[in-house]
């Protein structure tokens, strides 16, 4: 049985790919109110290439009591670690969860508020959006790496992923995939935020970009994931290149008034930087912008 937290984006397209094949799949959401409405919808609704198809997959509310094996962790970062603070005393020994937060700082504090749990970390380059409560669109078909950096020992329920045709690979270097991503993520999406702009017209400021890069390799490399630094200011040119008309997550969330996740993004950059007394003129004033951007805005800092 898996456990997924949070009938979002993603939480919506694991939990229906699985359901519809065969794997039994509980959805958990945060109160008695949001089940009341998804009991109202009558189920989960997945539109993939402009076809609805419906899923009437059981929930039940965070606060029941049935045990938990595994649970896939489907809300953002800045939930992750209360919404397992939540559920710790429901996680039966030997449980697994599966993290699937962009970012890093929240697998860590996943990992404390439930330490009995093995920790596995996800990547993911899916991309999926919310058109209405409880209907997702499957929006970019992309990988998912899994890894565990404690354990190198692949869980046998990756079977599960196979069998729901989720595209998927055991990562032996996890937290490298993570720092990368994160790197590109640090390196694009602020500016777009700030210069108010798609992710293409970011070639209008090309010294910004091969500074940030810069630095971004000088932090991956003293933070010991010198192969994750590997040729980044060209894979920023070349993913700002393939992505130029999409608006980036941090400017949609920005634009909707939504808390985004720079905590665990340029946040958690700039504080790695500071641990190692790196001199990073360019990425800390990139963060001191866009927190005073986002205040402006009357959005959370964290
Ligand atoms: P989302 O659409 O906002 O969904 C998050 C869900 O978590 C919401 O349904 C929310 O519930 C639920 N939630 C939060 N706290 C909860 C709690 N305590 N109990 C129960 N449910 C709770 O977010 P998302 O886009 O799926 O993103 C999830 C993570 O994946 C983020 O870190 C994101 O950066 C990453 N990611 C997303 C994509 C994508 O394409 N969407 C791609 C790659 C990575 P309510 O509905 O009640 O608010």
């Amino acid at each position: 049985m898996w456990h997924i937290l949070g009938a979002g984006s993603l939480g919506t397209l694991w939990a229906t790919r699985l359901a519809r094949a065969g794997v039994p799949v509980q959805l958990l959401l945060r109160d008695s109110a949001r089940l009341h409405s998804y009991q109202q919808a009558g189920g989960l609704t997945l539109i993939e290439q402009g076809q609805a198809q419906h899923y009437p997959i059981a929930a039940q509310t965070v606060a029941d009591t049935q045990p938990i094996q595994r649970l896939l962790l489907a809300c953002k970062a800045y939930d992750a670690a209360p919404a397992v603070a939540q559920l710790a005393h429901r996680l039966a020994p030997g449980a697994d969860i599966l993290l699937l937060q962009n970012g890093l700082g929240s697998q860590d504090e996943v990992a404390r508020a439930a330490p009995q749990a093995r920790c596995i970390f996800a990547s993911s380059t899916e991309g999926a959006f919310r058109q209405a409560d409880f209907q997702v669109v499957f929006a970019g078909h992309g990988h998912t790496w899994l890894g565990d950096p404690q354990n190198m020992q692949p869980p046998a329920w990756l079977a599960d992923l196979r069998q729901a045709g989720i595209a998927h690979d055991w990562s032996l270097d996890i937290l490298s995939r993570l720092w990368r991503k994160l790197a590109l993520n640090c390196a694009i999406n602020p500016l777009t935020v700030l210069h108010d702009c798609r992710n293409g017209e970011l070639r209008e400021h090309p010294t910004q970009l091969a500074c940030l890069s810069s630095e971004l390799v000088e932090l991956l490399q003293h933070c010991g994931h010198s192969h994750a630094a590997e040729g980044l200011h060209d894979d920023v040119l070349r993913v700002i290149q393939a992505t130029a008309l999409n608006y980036s997550s941090m400017h949609q969330d920005v634009r909707q008034g939504r808390r985004t996740e720079i905590a665990y993004l340029l946040g958690y950059a700039c504080q790695a930087a500071q641990r190692h007394r790196l001199p990073l003129p360019h990425l800390y004033a990139l963060h001191t912008q866009l927190l005073a951007h986002l205040d402006s805005r009357g959005l959370p800092s964290h």
